[in-house]
């Protein structure tokens, strides 16, 4: 019998959480695996964002391949925002790479719009419309009488009662879970891969439940991660002898603090003008050096890149220093909110790098950078509760040497199958 691959992600799940919910029993069948295989923690992607890190652990590459550097880019030549999707990835995900074997793939984030492979493949968010979403398109009457959604129904996550919120992410998580189960035996496939994406939702909109152990709700946090482990312990059962089991997340999750709207502080520290024509970052006038896209990716103003471009090749290195010393410097109150700033031939290689940010910001503990333009304040809070980190988590039914394992390591973990 040869190696077949199961992979289940759980998006947005940090290492430490599952350390520590399988060691107090809340996640038994977790605890069972990890006690007897390799569990370690796992370098997010820079940026640590899902679309960024997923298209890193399915291409094998990183994002100077891969091509994805956040949700929105600038359309070349121009300041209008566009926001690449699957057909915008320039690295083969691993079922493109080895088409002679059959793949089973249900909602990875960023691969939409499914394109033809041999197998099945339902995308995960962000996704726009279910018909496109998948392949081949003789699954969708399957799809709508499992009552297949993409995601949860986010607007009720402003509702007052965070309970309706729980009733959803419970509910989308077990149509996930039988999802899986319908399709478990309609191919005989070499890979499976099947991606939680409720746990991310419950980060950004209800981590406050989990952190801290006397809110009301907590009960219903660690219900969730029962049902998660339930989910983990399903497809324990599933397995053949010979099967590679991968569990991982695509980056961490950790409580907000303030977020921080970079673009307003570069403004005020004279890198950025804005004019009051146009809209969006289309108001980025002439005389700016540096702007900021989502989360954290400095770029900038060059001359012949940009409409309002003004930076050469000669200022760039000055600039780059200029804004280290900015950025480095900036505090809440007398905090530093700034870790580790990156540029991007010391962490990005590869055909794509003409695409990379110049600079990209790492934040301390709690303080979410934020693009986006015309904030008035710097620093504001928001009704969510979490924000990414980069310690995402990395479990597999083998023994393996990584001492310290990347998302763009996992496709070589793959069994030859
Ligand atoms: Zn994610």
């Amino acid at each position: 019998m040869k190696n077949r691959n199961v992979i289940l992600g759980i998006d947005g799940i940090p290492f430490e959480l599952m350390r520590s919910l399988s060691d107090k029993g809340v996640m038994p069948n977790f605890k069972e695996l990890k006690n007897s295989y390799y569990f370690k923690e796992m370098k997010s992607s820079i940026p640590h964002i899902s679309s960024v890190s997923w298209s890193s652990i399915i291409t094998g590459t990183n994002p100077g391949e891969h091509g994805i550097f956040g949700f929105s880019e600038l359309i070349p030549g121009t300041y209008s925002l566009s926001y690449p999707n699957f057909n915008a990835l320039k690295s083969k995900a691993f079922w493109h790479q080895e088409s002679e074997k059959r793949h089973i793939i249900i909602n990875v984030p960023a691969t939409y719009p499914a394109k033809i492979l041999n197998g099945i493949h339902i995308a995960g968010f962000v996704a726009l419309d279910l018909e496109k979403a998948v392949y081949p398109k003789t699954c969708i009457p399957s799809l709508k009488k499992l009552e297949y959604v993409i995601d949860i129904d986010s607007s009720l996550a402003h509702k007052q009662s965070k309970d309706i919120l729980f009733d959803e992410l419970m509910r989308v998580l077990e149509i996930r879970k039988k999802t899986y189960q319908f399709f478990w035996n309609k191919l005989n496939w070499n890979n499976f891969m099947v991606v939680i994406t409720s746990s991310d939702r419950f980060g950004h909109f209800l981590w406050n439940t989990y952190a801290n152990t006397d809110n009301k709700l907590h009960s219903r946090a660690l219900q969730f991660f029962q049902k998660i482990d339930d989910f983990i312990g399903d497809i324990k059962d599933k397995l053949k002898e010979n099967d590679n089991f991968i569990i991982l997340s695509d980056h961490g999750m950790e409580e907000t603090k303030q977020n921080m709207n970079l673009n307003t502080y570069l403004e005020q520290e004279g890198f950025l003008k804005l004019s009051d024509k146009h809209k969006n970052y289309n108001r980025i006038a002439k005389g700016t050096k540096a702007f900021v896209l989502d989360p954290g990716r400095v770029y900038l103003n060059k001359k012949g890149r940009y409409p309002n471009g003004s930076i050469s090749n000669l200022e760039e290195k000055d600039i780059i220093e200029e804004l280290k010393k900015i950025f480095y410097d900036l505090k809440y109150q007398n905090q530093r909110v700034i870790r580790t700033i990156h540029e991007k031939n010391d962490i990005y290689s590869g055909v794509n790098i003409d695409k990379a940010p110049d600079l990209v910001v790492l934040e301390n503990s709690g303080f979410c950078p934020k693009g986006g333009i015309g904030k008035n304040v710097i620093f504001e809070q928001d009704n969510l509760s979490g924000m990414h980190n980069d310690s995402a988590f990395l479990f597999i039914n083998k023994e393996i040497n990584l001492e310290l394992p990347k998302v763009q390591d996992v496709v070589g973990l793959l069994g030859g199958n």
